[in-house]
């Protein structure tokens, strides 16, 4: 058998299924090829034929294809998971992120505790920080501050100041 790239000489996947003659103006033939059965037959099962051909119709054809590929995995993510569908991917998904923020946020303080540690204080640096931990607590006061406080830089955060004692005590 040649290879089936044109629609007139084969049904198209859901015709096939159906048992019913594709005929030119076919709502499923350009989304459903005979050779993804699996596809259709996924998207039959769960959303019914009838259903898929009525919101189809509804949905402008530009945007045709991306509403067939999402009902496609859909309905195979509810083939799989019969209870959750593809609401346990995103629900698996989302405790990821929050798992991997929390991560994040862990490994940003101890770089922040690393780097209070590490800073110099005889740098004037260190006096540079001092001003503006004092700005960004006075900061209603003294109206000229807003020139140290400016600076959106992470290591002004006040994790420097009142949190951390820099250097001295709890050096290791
Ligand atoms: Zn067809």
């Amino acid at each position: 058998m040649a290879s089936t790239s044109s629609y007139s000489s084969s049904p198209c996947a859901a015709c096939k299924f159906l048992r019913r003659k594709c005929m030119p103006d076919c709502i499923f033939a350009p989304y459903f090829p005979p050779e993804e059965p699996q596809k259709f037959a996924n998207v039959h099962k769960i959303f019914g034929a009838s259903n898929v051909s009525k919101l189809l119709n509804e949905v402008p054809p530009h945007q045709r294809e991306d509403a067939v590929n999402s009902l496609a995995y859909e309905a195979e993510a509810r083939i799989k998971d019969p209870v959750y569908g593809c609401v346990g991917a995103i629900s698996v998904l989302q405790r990821q992120v929050m798992r991997l923020q929390k991560e994040l946020d862990a490994t940003n303080a101890d770089l922040f505790r690393y780097t209070c540690n590490e800073m110099p204080t005889t740098q004037p640096a260190g006096a540079g920080i001092r001003r503006i931990n004092e700005a960004a607590a006075g900061a209603s006061s003294y109206p000229q501050s807003s020139v140290y406080y400016y600076n959106p830089s992470p290591w002004n955060n006040d994790l420097c100041g009142d949190g951390y004692q820099r250097g001295g005590d709890n050096n290791m």
